[in-house]
């Protein structure tokens, strides 16, 4: 990476004095990228942003914007549009005098400050409704004025928490579209927090992912996906099979496990293993052939179907195997009847890449 946009070193949070609810928090952010940070309620996220946007303080380490300490920097000069769950628009303004209340407060009025108004109006389709009040607008038109809000300025960074929790799912996934489109087309750098995996997968270009405080792993949705690096990762993105056991022998990065039910099985391991470790091993349930016909599988076990859900695009099949009894496959629907009763015996198979070694903790 050139030197980064935005750069957090070392930066810890405690509100109490006691316990640190970011801990250790090192992150370099490149200009134009769309990073989210993404993970469960209370593991830190809306504190880091909140430090980036100035509304907390660190209480020890610094963050750098384009280059400059900013930790003494108060939020308004530091130049960064923010967008928030609640929307938070005035309500007894206008929907003009709302997106243009950040120029008025920067000394822009009169026709420069109306023509940057009705541009920002018009970037997220709002253009017409410039003389309603947010009360008279959805959820989702009050969101794209604070959107047009944090834009109207000309910011190089914009923060967004949890913008589109408020609303439901197809205008969530449309306006997550529209964020993604001005994103690209003003090249901004977008810091956004979601504890949506399915937001964070479809809009980011990369994903830190939280926990108690610390990133646990920051990539690129599909090495996120693919190659999760501890089993929080596994499990908090996408579904997984988890299954705990010992490794039993080792061969460069694929090993053994023998499971605690006697079952050998062949995975990829995240880290050198050694024979005798502890381990999980996690299994995404769309990678698990049923009834494999080759023998190319490099772990079959056998299985009992406990029950089938029939869920349109795919099957969910909770089964018997490996020691659980809620092992999950899901099968897409190809149009053919599965013909399973509940308590039908089946082989399930996978290949030892899907199958991943983690750590044990
Ligand atoms: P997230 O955004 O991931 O839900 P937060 O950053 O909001 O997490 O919170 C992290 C932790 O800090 C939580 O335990 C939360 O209760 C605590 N916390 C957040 N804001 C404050 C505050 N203003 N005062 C005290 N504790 C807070």
């Amino acid at each position: 990476m050139q030197q980064p946009f935005v750069r957090f070193e070392h930066v810890e949070k405690s509100y109490d004095g006691k316990q640190l609810v970011v801990r250790d928090l090192s992150l370099d952010i490149a200009q134009g990228e769309f990073l989210t940070l993404l993970g469960p309620s209370g593991s830190g996220k809306t504190t880091t942003l909140m430090m980036l946007a100035g509304f907390e303080t660190a209480t020890s380490g610094e963050i750098y914007l384009d280059g400059k300490p900013i930790n003494r920097i108060a939020p308004e000069h530091r130049n960064i549009g923010m967008v928030f769950q609640s929307y938070a628009l005035f309500p007894h303004m206008t929907v003009a005098e709302n997106v243009g209340f950040p120029l008025s407060v920067r000394g822009i009025t009169g026709e420069a400050a109306h023509s940057r108004v009705m541009a920002a109006l018009d970037k997220v389709g709002l253009k017409g409704l410039e003389s309603r009040r947010p009360a008279q607008m959805s959820g989702g038109q009050q969101q794209r004025v604070a959107v047009a809000r944090a834009l109207v300025f000309e910011p190089k960074l914009v923060l967004m928490d949890e913008p589109l929790s408020a609303l439901d799912k197809q205008l969530r996934e449309q306006l997550q579209y529209e964020i993604k489109r001005l994103h690209n087309e003003l090249g901004i750098t977008i810091v956004y927090v979601t504890h949506d995996q399915t937001e964070a997968l479809a809009m980011s270009d990369r994903i830190a992912v939280f926990h108690q405080g610390r990133i646990q792993q920051i990539d690129i949705p599909t090495e996120l996906y693919e190659r999760p690096a501890n089993a929080f990762v596994a499990q908090f993105i996408g579904e997984n099979n988890t299954l705990s056991g010992k490794v039993s022998a080792v061969s460069g990065n694929t090993c053994q496990v023998t499971l605690a039910d006697g079952t050998v099985i062949t995975g990829q391991s995240v880290k050198t293993p050694t024979v005798g470790d502890a381990t999980l091993v996690s299994i995404r349930p769309e990678r698990v052939r049923l009834n494999p016909h080759s023998q190319g599988d490099d772990s079959q076990v056998a299985a009992t179907v406990v029950d089938i859900t029939y869920l349109g695009r795919y099957a969910r099949l909770r089964l018997k195997a490996c020691g659980l009894g809620d092992f999950i496959v899901t099968l897409p629907n190809d149009g053919r009847d599965l013909a399973l009763a509940n308590g039908s015996a089946v082989n399930l198979g996978w290949s030892a890449v899907d199958c991943r070694v983690l750590d044990s903790e």
